[in-house]
């Protein structure tokens, strides 16, 4: 028997460099030792409320971008998360037992909050549970194993104490998960200064075509205290070199542009063209890939059908030991003796 992952991607957009190396790396190379649950989890749009027409496109967006990076549905479920009422049930059954303090001390839902008051946009309610959500996505199908970025930690460590506490207080139906951090836990955007955002305006896409991305990194944030190619620059939180530390698998070339970046013997422009070959070099393939599956609308269709149909399956069944662990199944107990006359 195969462990289960469970995890997943808003559809708020398409995908783009963070998440191919804080999440999707570690699901492609996981996704034959396990039985994989790959999640668009579109109950937690609410930030995006006002606008579902981009939801709706993303959510076709985001299954190219996992198709094209080789993530594989037939061995594994590709789920729309609205597809499978059975999340929803769980978020409310679970509530009851979510302090309400758990939640808002949760740092990167308090990060995300500030942001939502800052752009103007408010929280809604909807925002606010939707690492509760989470937990009750990832307890569903019992995963054993959630490979996701940095940012998604504190949701995981909410998930595995509600697993403790519900099978202890109640029955042992959940399973406790772990969390798989990718290889790049937080990688910053080309502004060098947020995390790559599929809305910040800072993300390289995977589906950016190859003079987008050159366009992109020649316009990147770099080393703000050299002025000219001589004066010697910072390698260290310069964010075009984190890049090519993260993607660029030349690392004698690497390493020598940086010996020289130090002593002001490179123009940042040479830096900037040569990680743009890399990027588009580890970007060929996926665009490739991408266009088959663009050109076939009804193998992405089936795809999302297959898995959300039988993710339903199988969270039926932990639906049916959840009610009968909190006593919910009225029909099956009947009445109790002592309510009868
Ligand atoms: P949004 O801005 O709509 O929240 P997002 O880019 O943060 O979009 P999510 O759908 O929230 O994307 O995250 C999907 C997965 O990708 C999560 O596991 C998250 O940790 C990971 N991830 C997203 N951005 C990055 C990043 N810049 N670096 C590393 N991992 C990331
Ligand atoms: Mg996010």
């Amino acid at each position: 028997m195969k462990k289960t992952i469970l995890t997943g991607i808003r559809p708020t957009g398409s995908l783009h460099l963070g998440h191919f190396a804080g999440a999707l790396e570690n699901w492609v190379r996981l996704q034959n030792d396990y039985e994989c649950f790959f999640l668009i989890a579109d109950y937690q749009v609410s930030d995006y409320a006002d606008d579902i027409d981009r939801v709706r496109d993303s959510v076709w967006q985001v299954a190219l971008d996992w198709l094209a990076v080789g993530l594989d549905p037939q061995d594994n479920h590709f789920v729309i998360e609205s597809l499978v009422p059975q999340h929803a049930e769980l978020s409310v059954l679970l509530s009851w037992f979510m302090p309400l303090g758990r939640l808002q001390r949760n740092p990167t839902l308090k990060a995300e909050m500030a942001d939502l008051e800052t752009g103007k946009k408010g929280v809604p309610v909807g925002f606010f549970v939707y690492p509760l959500m989470q937990v009750a996505n990832i307890l569903l199908p019992r995963a054993n194993l959630v490979p996701v970025g940095e940012d998604q930690l504190p949701h995981i460590e909410m998930t595995r104490e509600m697993a403790r506490r519900f099978n202890r207080d109640f029955a042992d139906v959940f399973v406790e998960p772990d969390a798989l951090v990718g290889r790049v836990p937080r990688l910053v955007g080309t502004d060098g200064q947020a995390k790559m955002g599929k809305s910040l305006n800072n993300a390289i896409f995977l589906k950016d075509d190859a003079a987008t991305v050159t366009r992109k990194v020649m316009g990147m944030y770099t080393d703000p205290t050299r002025l000219r190619a001589t004066d010697p620059g910072h390698v260290e939180g310069n964010p075009v070199f984190m890049y090519h530390d993260a993607f660029n698998p030349d690392v004698a070339e690497v390493n020598d542009l940086k010996e020289r970046y130090v002593k002001g013997a490179v123009g940042d422009v040479e830096v900037k063209k040569k990680l743009a070959v890399a990027l588009n070099h580890l970007l060929d393939p996926i665009r490739e890939r991408r266009a088959r599956f663009e050109a076939n609308p009804s193998l992405v269709k089936e795809a999302l059908e297959k898995g959300s149909n039988e993710e339903r399956a199988v969270a039926e069944e932990t639906m049916a030991r959840v009610r009968e662990a909190l006593r919910l199944d009225y029909i099956a107990r009947g009445m109790p003796a002592a309510a009868a006359p």
